[in-house]
């Protein structure tokens, strides 16, 4: 059997024999947009149980219902690592969210820095940026976006055990590389600054943190979404599931 062509998020519960009720915009994308009729194979996922083929039982205009057959792959989820970020033009905003996803981020954090613009955020449009992101890339985990938060505030709730790699402008061009920090940790976070970088108050707070690794991402100044990019790239590579 073939392996169906559309990946859709539902969350409903996957195993075999459950019948699936879509949603009218999951019904209008399938039937409607990508032409599927009764028998049509549909790859689904809802975070926990793994990736599912089931098949197109009923088709409407506006619902219809799916079954589902057999797992098609188990449950993977990335490591324990969360992205904090400074959200920054819309735009930009929803590339980080989406390329943190595709690069395996456990959880998506806003945070509001010293010189964050965004006052708020739509935290459901990230979220459903993030649930489109795995449908494409072929992942079976859907981090959670959080709201925005405070980074002063983040930081004084932070988890004792988990180590926290702060992007840091200022290191620009250093030899900082996260290679050798905290071999035995297995809870990691990544923080990156708004356009504006990171305050001087800010530098000085985050490098007195005993769970704060201070990281240089070479020699260019990065624009944030870049440098999102990257030291997600750099720790999973070295950390992560990558290796
Ligand atoms: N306006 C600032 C740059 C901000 S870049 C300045 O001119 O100094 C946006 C964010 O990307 C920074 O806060 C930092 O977290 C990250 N970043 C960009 N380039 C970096 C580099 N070479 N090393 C470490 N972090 C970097």
């Amino acid at each position: 059997m073939s392996r169906p062509k559309i990946r859709l998020h539902v969350e409903h519960p996957l195993s075999a024999g459950q019948t699936v009720d879509l949603s009218r915009d999951q019904a209008n994308y399938l039937f409607a947009v990508m032409r599927l009729g009764p028998g049509d194979g549909v790859a689904l996922f809802n975070g926990r149980d793994g990736e599912w083929r089931a098949s197109v039982a009923q088709a409407g205009k506006r619902a219809g219902v799916l079954s589902v057959e057999t797992q098609t792959a188990p449950q993977q989820d990335p490591p324990d690592l969360w992205l904090l970020f400074a959200p920054i033009k819309k735009a930009r905003t929803d590339f980080i969210v989406e390329k943190a996803t595709e690069l395996g981020a456990a959880r998506i954090m806003p945070v509001q820095t010293e010189f964050t613009n965004a006052e708020r955020i739509r935290r459901d449009r990230l979220q459903a940026h993030a649930v489109e992101a795995a449908e494409q890339c072929g992942g079976t985990y859907v981090p959670p976006v959080d709201d925005l938060a405070r980074l002063s505030d983040v930081l004084a709730d932070w988890p004792a055990d988990r180590q926290l790699v702060f992007a840091d402008e200022a290191l620009v061009g250093a030899k900082r590389a996260l290679s050798d920090a905290a071999p035995d940790v297995t809870k990691w976070a990544i923080l990156v600054g708004p356009e504006g970088g990171f305050s001087e108050a800010e530098r000085a707070r985050l490098r007195a943190l005993p769970f704060v690794t201070p990281v240089s991402l070479g020699p260019r100044v990065l624009r944030a979404d870049t440098a999102a990019v990257a030291a997600l790239t750099l720790w999973q590579s070295e950390r992560g599931d990558w290796r």
